[in-house]
């Protein structure tokens, strides 16, 4: 059984109001045992999205958490955490990376999660980076930029959602869909090994060595990756990353996985997780990962 969900938002994230209050109670209601809370760190987040900044002030996070984690330590271990918005062009890769290892250095985060969310200055979650690149290149891009990432940026312990670009891929008309983007968003779907198996997709084949190097530097690293459950919730047949990454992590001799939901709201806390535990035991794995003060700790699935 899963216990821990480790990847999870609350009302410190732009894009969520969820007192972590909420997120606490939920928790217990759910039967987790740890619960960490991963709130986005985006420095220099695009202006031209502004007021979204993405940004939160560690102090009061620290402190307010630090106020719940001691309220709640008979029933949930509470764990502080964050995910920072790695970025890798010219000038602001270098700002950024400085403005992290300070942060980091400075606050005892439980477990640091990298993640991509801006890519060429422009947030893919809007429509203007796909007017500006196709979808292949739009994909490769991001992949590698997470290469260049794994290299710049060593206070992480692992990539967040990798693959999480194929939620905002433009749809594709039906007529080129396969004909399983009829399936129902719920079917477990135990062994990817179709390269398309829904109408909003990539190739995995086209980045397979790629994303091969990406897991070799993670894993030769000491780092690892996560299982986000949240493509689930997005009506994908996957999780991220999709299965044939995570088959490839396998054969890689990949360790670290942790699991998060990606939750921005309570209902969404540990979302399909008796689905990610098929899944990863059909894949072979028999432990997941938890951080305690940026050590990793396996647990049986
Ligand atoms: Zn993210
Ligand atoms: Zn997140």
């Amino acid at each position: 059984m899963i216990i821990a969900d480790y990847h999870t938002h609350t009302a410190f994230s732009d894009d969520s109001k969820a007192p972590p209050k909420a997120m606490a109670d939920q928790a217990v209601a759910l039967g987790l045992k740890m619960l960490c809370i991963t709130d986005h760190m985006d420095y220099l987040y695009p202006k031209k999205y502004a007021p979204t900044s993405f940004v939160f002030d560690p102090d009061i996070y620290f402190t307010e958490l630090t106020a719940l984690k001691e309220i709640y330590k008979d029933r949930l271990e509470l764990l502080i955490g964050i995910e920072l918005g790695l970025r890798n062009e010219p000038g602001t890769r270098e700002a950024c990376a400085e403005y992290y290892r300070k942060l980091c250095a400075d606050y005892p985060f439980d477990f640091v999660i990298g993640s991509t969310h801006v890519l060429n200055d422009l947030d893919p979650y809007y429509p203007e980076y796909w007017e500006t690149h196709s979808k292949k290149a739009g994909m490769r891009v991001y992949f590698e930029s997470i290469l260049e990432n794994i290299g710049t940026y060593d206070m992480f312990q692992i990539y967040g959602h990798l693959d999480y670009l194929v939620r905002y891929l433009p749809k594709e008309s039906s007529a080129n869909a396969s004909p399983s983007a009829t399936q129902p968003a719920s079917a477990f779907v135990p062994s990817d090994t179709r390269d398309r198996i829904c109408g909003k997709d990539y190739c995995f084949s086209d980045y397979k060595e790629l994303i091969a190097e990406i897991l070799k530097k993670l894993i030769a690293s000491g780092r690892g990756i996560e299982l986000n459950t949240s493509g689930y919730k997005y009506g994908l047949p996957f999780a991220h990353p999709r299965t044939q990454i995570l088959k490839l992590y396998r054969e890689l001799h990949g360790e670290i996985i942790t699991i998060g939901s990606d939750a921005h709201t309570p209902n969404h806390m540990a979302y399909d997780f008796l689905r990610a535990r098929d899944l990863l035991f059909s894949l072979g794995f028999s432990y997941y990962t938890v951080y305690r003060g940026r050590k990793a700790v396996f647990l049986p699935l």
